[in-house]
């Protein structure tokens, strides 16, 4: 069930005033109570998922995980996966992109990196979305993770009629790391090698312990962000319609 068809705007604005102050794990609850199997998380598999990860088989372990499967990722990333989904007994669905002609070039990257995420992660997810019609999207993004992110709010409603719910918003890196440690929960592979951020393996370098966090992923562009946050048809399929017009 769509947002717009459970809550009115207001209700969604009393609610995001009122989740400023509530722990994750009570958004969590929140989240599941109101939506039950309308409500999946997205999770890359990295160090910095794994309090949501931890909350969620707490609260709703039947929440469905999704990982997209960009057939790019390095293979450390979907062993940690195996290992987190079997250690707190996940949900996961691996969703993967179909390719049309021409698309499943994996050098795309280089050139056109707005358009290979589309095609190995937006359009795969939004069809996901909308098959399985979700109407509450759980990610582990964060306030201080970069500049563009500094104004998520918990609760996010998109003009899609989903509802992006932030439950660490407003978590900083060392509450995170402050998480892990109290309850012994395992980091990605390469995080001690300086990979703080990881998405697929030909965009990610590891970065120093000055660097933003996430200054490692597509360091060859000013891209900061692979588009799964914005609404697929208003942001990002114009924009690279745009591109080839
Ligand atoms: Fe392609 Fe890189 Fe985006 Fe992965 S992160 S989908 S390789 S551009």
């Amino acid at each position: 069930m769509k947002q717009q068809d459970k809550f009115l705007l207001s209700d969604l604005n009393t609610l995001g005033r009122e989740f400023a102050d509530n722990s994750p794990e009570e958004i969590l609850r929140w989240v599941w109570g109101s939506y039950g199997c309308n409500a999946v998380m997205s999770s890359s598999f990295q160090t910095q998922s794994v309090p949501l990860l931890h909350m969620i088989s707490k609260v709703c372990p039947e929440m469905v995980i999704v990982f997209i499967d960009t057939g790019l990722h390095f293979p450390e990333t979907l062993a940690f996966r195996d290992e987190l989904q079997e250690r707190f007994r996940l949900h996961l669905k691996v969703i993967r992109p179909e390719f049309g002609p021409g698309e499943n070039d994996d050098q795309m990257y280089r050139d056109d990196p707005d358009r290979c995420c589309y095609i190995r992660k937006v359009r795969c997810m939004y069809t996901f979305l909308q098959d399985n019609e979700i109407g509450a999207w759980v990610t582990g993004i964060r306030r201080g993770q970069t500049p563009q992110r500094s104004n998520i709010a918990e609760l996010q409603p998109r003009p899609d009629g989903i509802l992006h719910i932030h439950p660490l918003a407003r978590w900083t890196t060392a509450q995170v790391t402050e998480y892990i440690n109290k309850h012994d929960l395992p980091v990605h592979p390469l995080f001690n090698k300086g990979y703080i951020s990881i998405g697929c393996g030909p965009c990610t370098k590891p970065v120093a312990a000055t660097d933003d966090e996430r200054q490692g992923r597509w360091s060859w562009t000013n891209k900061t962000e692979c588009g799964l946050l914005q609404p697929v048809h208003e942001h990002t399929e114009s924009a690279l319609n745009a591109k080839t017009t």
